[in-house]
């Protein structure tokens, strides 16, 4: 079958012959329809996200079941799917105390093992979940970053009349803006520095959007949101700047959740004191324990918009040009595999 393997650090294979996998026990094979490009597929890609080479690549994806394993009770060939691509080893401290994002065998499918950037997936029965017909597939393979989002807003514990920033308008940003609203944020304030996402940004909820090539976001805080502050800033992106200004626009009492991935060298300054004084909260917000299944329920019943967030499509074949679009097009929103 078709296959994208990472080799080393900026250097992957494209394979028209990978092995076929077949399904142990307890797992189903998946016939990948979609597979969305994630900032995390690219970090790897440039060496900055630790991952086991040599795997197929891809962890946000949907499909068809086409084989099942002898104990799988739940799904049968010809059934529409997403995955949870975050395998857990079910029997770790974390495991075993409702805590399963902090397993200490994260992150699997895509990263660890093989994944969906490939025209067939090994998935473990547990990790698959039913979408209704009325789900695209598109649409489906953001169930992953949109469970993501969901633990981010979980952790950032919105309360009604709320006001919320969203630093950073990546895919992952406009869902967790569009999640905010859902929260009951009184306004989300959205951040980009490309005219094409402030738009989107706009369109899917934001009340204010700040396009933060023109102005420095800490001088504007007042003006887009009045004396009252931010209640809650939760930064995607993973820039020095954006995880600096994250405790700096935060009003007192806020909470501050650092949902982007950084490299894991970056280092920032940090006034104690400032967290002191203010008060704040500083939460991370690490994939997403046991909110699969919400976001497929967001899909089914439209209240996430996901599919015009796709702004690129290519086939397997094509991954050169998938990362070039990821990397240096500015028009560039959800890059799309399409196995
Ligand atoms: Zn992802
Ligand atoms: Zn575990």
């Amino acid at each position: 079958m078709k296959a994208i393997t990472f080799k080393s650090k900026g250097e992957y294979e494209y394979s028209k012959d990978y092995p076929v996998p077949e399904p142990r026990e307890n797992d189903v094979i998946v016939e990948v329809s979609q597979c969305g490009l994630c900032g995390t597929d690219v970090h790897i890609y440039n060496g900055e996200f630790e991952a086991n080479f040599s795997v197929v690549i891809g962890h946000e994806f949907s499909g068809t079941i086409e084989e099942v394993g002898d104990e799988v009770t739940k799904f049968t060939p010809g059934d529409r799917v997403t995955v949870n691509p975050n395998t857990i080893c079910n029997r770790c401290e974390f495991c075993r105390s409702g805590r399963e994002n902090l397993c200490v065998t994260l992150p699997g499918l895509g990263v660890n093992s093989d994944g969906g950037f490939a025209e067939y997936a090994r998935v473990p029965e547990r990790c698959v979940y039913s979408i209704p017909d009325t789900v695209s597939f598109t649409e489906a393979a953001f169930a992953e970053p949109l469970s993501c989002a969901i633990n981010g807003i979980n952790n950032a514990r919105i309360e009604k009349g709320d006001n919320v920033m969203v630093l950073g308008s990546g895919p992952t940003g406009l869902l967790l803006t569009q999640l905010a609203k859902l929260s009951g944020a009184a306004k989300v304030v959205s951040t980009a520095k490309r005219g094409k996402r402030l738009e989107m940004a706009d369109k899917l909820g934001a009340t204010e959007t700040v396009d933060v090539t023109e102005v420095d976001l800490v001088d504007v805080v007042t003006e887009v949101l009045g004396e009252d502050g931010a209640d809650v800033i939760i930064e995607a992106v993973g820039s020095e700047t954006t995880m600096k200004q994250s405790i700096q626009l935060a009003k007192p009492g806020g909470r501050v959740v650092w949902f982007g991935v950084s490299s894991p060298e970056l280092e920032i300054p940090v006034k104690p004191f400032e967290i002191y004084r203010k008060e704040l909260t500083i939460q991370g917000s690490f994939v997403n324990p046991y909110t699969t299944q919400e976001a497929v329920d967001l899909l089914a019943e439209n209240k996430v918009k996901v599919g015009e967030l796709v702004t690129h499509r290519f086939g397997l074949d094509e991954f050169d040009r998938a990362i070039d679009a990821y990397s240096n097009d500015d028009s560039r929103i959800k890059v799309m595999m399409e196995p």
